[in-house]
């Protein structure tokens, strides 16, 4: 009986409340949606980066600390072009299908391979949205606030040309936190992120929210 108490008070101390606690769709006081980008960087964010620079739009990225090693002048020019760079994990697994101390040691180790970029993230977004005490035991105390989402624009799985670029109008509103990823992980359909670009160029083309930049080339 007593077992069974400890595991359930377990459980919820460890999942239950901190998903219960974060997992909630927050509205920022911006004008427009806010765009955030995980499970990156790879070959596609560059042009994520170019499509940003051209209506001036501030991006969230959540990376990958083992990636952003791989790519660092990526974090770099995101760094330099104003965008926040925040902390999604070094290495992408599910933190309810790793022990604990694997998961803080994941954190740090993804902590420092952006401390080592340059960046000290001030965002932390867990993998799959997941959060446990663990996670954000870490992020609080490495001064990061849990940034979770409204809408996810399930762009990692396969669409049809147009669709994703369709949901993102459909659920932008002002500070609405979308989601879109420059990365595949998990159980993605291995080539849908790199469609992913396209899909945000046909949404900012025709939403109302972003202008692009005029350009001296008279484009
Ligand atoms: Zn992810």
């Amino acid at each position: 009986m007593w077992i069974f108490f400890g595991i359930a008070g377990g459980l919820l101390f460890y999942f239950v409340l901190p998903n219960w606690k974060y997992r909630k769709k927050e509205i920022l006081p911006s004008e427009k949606p806010v765009l955030t980008f995980d499970d990156g960087p790879t070959e596609v964010t560059e042009e994520v980066l170019d499509i940003l620079k051209d209506y001036s739009i501030q991006g969230y990225f959540f990376v990958l600390g083992e990636k952003a090693l791989q790519r660092p002048k990526l974090i770099r020019r995101m760094k330099e072009e104003g965008h926040i760079v925040g902390l999604h994990a070094y290495i992408h697994r599910h933190g309810a299908l790793i022990l604990p101390h694997v998961l803080w040691k994941d954190l740090r180790k993804g902590y420092e391979a952006l401390m080592k970029l340059g960046i000290e993230p001030k965002f932390y977004r867990p993998t799959h949205g997941f959060y446990t005490a663990i996670s954000c035991l870490f992020s609080r105390m490495h001064g990061m606030k849990n940034f979770h989402w409204h809408a996810l624009m399930r762009d990692w799985e396969k669409n049809e040309e147009g669709v994703v670029a369709k949901r993102l109008g459909k659920a932008s509103a002002p500070g609405r936190i979308l989601v879109l990823h420059d990365g595949c992980e998990g159980s993605a359909d291995p080539k849908a992120y790199q469609k992913m670009p396209e899909e945000l160029r046909k949404y900012l083309k025709e939403s109302s929210f972003f202008k692009k930049n005029l350009r001296r080339s008279g484009e």
